[in-house]
C-alpha cells in the first residue's frame, strides 16, 4: 500500500517506543504504527522512523517509499549494512531538538568567555582573585557548521553581541555572520575562532578536520567546544595543544569512542568538561509532529524536507 494511500510506519527507536507510539497515536492517528520486530506483513509498510536499524531489519521491507532518521546526524545510519540505495531519508529537524543544541552551546560560551571554567577552579582552592574580564562584542566565536543548528546558535549568540564567523562548505551567506567555506580558508577561519563551536557532520571530509596542523592555526587560548561528532576531532592532538598551554580549554559532547572509555585522559583532564552526548535529543511531541507534516506535505507536493545528501554523506 502506497504513502499516498496509508501511511504504516516501521518503528525502531532506542527505549522510548511506548513514548512514540502514544505520541503519534494523538498527534497523527491516520499513521499506523508497527514496531519492530513485530512487523506483520513487511511489504505493507511504506516508511520506517530508525535509530541504529539491524541490518536484517532492510531485507524484506520491499515497498519502502522513505526513511526518518529519529537523530539529526545520520552518519551510523549511512554505515548500516543493508540500507537500501534510492530510498530517501529524512534527516530529523524538530525545534525542540534545535532548542537544546542552542542551550548546550550557549551555556558553554558563556562558560568559556566569563571564564567560570576558572572560577570552578578557583573554588576548589578557596582562592578568592577577580581575573580580567572581556565583553562579548570582543569576543569571536566561530561556527564550524552552519547548518539547521549551527544558524540557530549564530541567531542566538548575534542578540548577546558576540562577533560571529561561521565555516560551512557551501558559501551560503547569513545575516550577521562572516562566512568562510572551502579548504583554503580553513586557515584564516580558525585564526580568528577565540571560541571554536563544532557543528559539523561526520563525513569522509570532515574526518580529522580539527587535527595537529589545524588546531595550531587557532589563536594561543582558544576554546574548542566540540557538539557535533568524535571524529571531527583527533584526540591525541587535541590533547596536546591542551597540555601545551595553546588551547584554554574544551567542552566535548561527542568522542571518537562512545560511551568514552574509562582510561582515556580527557576524563580527568583539568582544561576538560566532558559531557556524555547530550548535547540534544529528539523530542517524540515535536518530532511525531514533523514527521506527520512531512507525510501530509508529501501527499500534496511529492517533496520530501531535509533530504540527506548521501553523496556528501549528510
Ligand atoms: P546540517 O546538515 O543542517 O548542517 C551541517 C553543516 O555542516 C552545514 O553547514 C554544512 O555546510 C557543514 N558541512 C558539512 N560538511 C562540511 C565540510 N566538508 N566542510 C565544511 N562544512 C561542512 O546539520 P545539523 O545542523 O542539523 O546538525 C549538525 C550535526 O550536529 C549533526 O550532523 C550531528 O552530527 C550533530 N548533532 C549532535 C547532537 C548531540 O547531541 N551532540 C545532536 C544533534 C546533532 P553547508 O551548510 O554548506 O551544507
Amino acid at each position: 500500500m502506497s504513502i499516498l494511500e496509508k501511511p504504516i510506519l516501521l518503528l525502531k527507536t532506542d527505549s522510548r517506543d511506548t513514548e512514540w507510539v502514544k505520541t503519534f497515536g494523538e498527534i497523527a492517528p491516520e499513521i499506523e504504527m508497527r514496531i519492530w520486530p513485530d512487523v506483520g506483513d513487511p511489504t505493507e509498510i511504506n516508511c520506517a522512523l530508525l535509530w541504529a536499524p539491524p541490518a536484517e531489519l532492510f531485507a524484506s521491507l520491499e515497498n519502502l517509499e522513505v526513511i526518518f532518521s529519529i537523530g539529526a546526524g545520520v552518519d551510523s545510519l549511512l554505515r548500516c549494512p543493508g540500507l537500501p540505495t534510492g530510498v530517501p531519508i529524512v534527516r530529523m529537524v524538530e525545534p525542540q531538538l534545535t532548542a537544546g543544541m542552542v542551550e548546550y552551546c550557549l551555556f558553554n560560551v558563556l562558560r568559556f568567555h566569563r571564564l567560570i571554567h576558572l572560577f570552578e577552579r578557583q573554588q576548589q582552592a578557596k582562592h578568592w582573585e577577580e581575573l580580567t574580564q572581556r565583553p562579548a562584542p570582543d569576543v569571536t566565536v566561530g561556527i564550524m557548521g552552519l547548518g539547521k543548528l549551527g544558524e540557530a546558535l549564530a541567531r542566538q549568540l548575534k542578540t548577546l553581541n558576540y562577533r560571529l564567523i561561521g565555516y560551512r562548505r557551501s558559501a551560503v551567506e547569513i545575516e550577521g555572520v562572516e562566512i568562510f567555506h572551502g579548504a583554503d580558508q580553513v586557515k584564516t577561519f580558525l585564526g580568528r575562532a577565540e571560541i571554536l563551536v563544532l557543528l559539523m557532520p561526520a563525513t569522509q571530509e570532515t574526518r580529522h578536520i580539527l587535527n595537529e596542523e589545524t588546531l595550531a592555526y587557532l589563536p594561543t587560548g582558544a576554546f574548542v567546544i566540540n557538539a557535533g561528532r568524535g571524529d571531527l576531532i583527533d584526540e591525541p592532538a587535541l590533547l596536546s595543544a591542551l597540555d601545551s598551554g595553546h588551547l584554554g580549554g574544551a567542552a566535548l559532547d561527542v568522542f571518537e569512542q562512545e560511551p568514552l572509555p574509562e582510561e582515556n585522559p580527557l576524563w580527568n583532564h583539568p582544561k576538560v568538561l566532558v559531557t556524555p552526548h547530550i548535547g540534544s535529543i529528539t523530542f517524540p511531541p515535536t518530532a511525531c509532529r514533523y514527521i506527520a507534516d512531512a507525510i501530509r506535505d508529501h501527499k500534496a507536493t511529492g517533496q520530501w524536507p531535509n533530504l540527506v545528501k548521501t553523496e556528501a554523506g549528510y
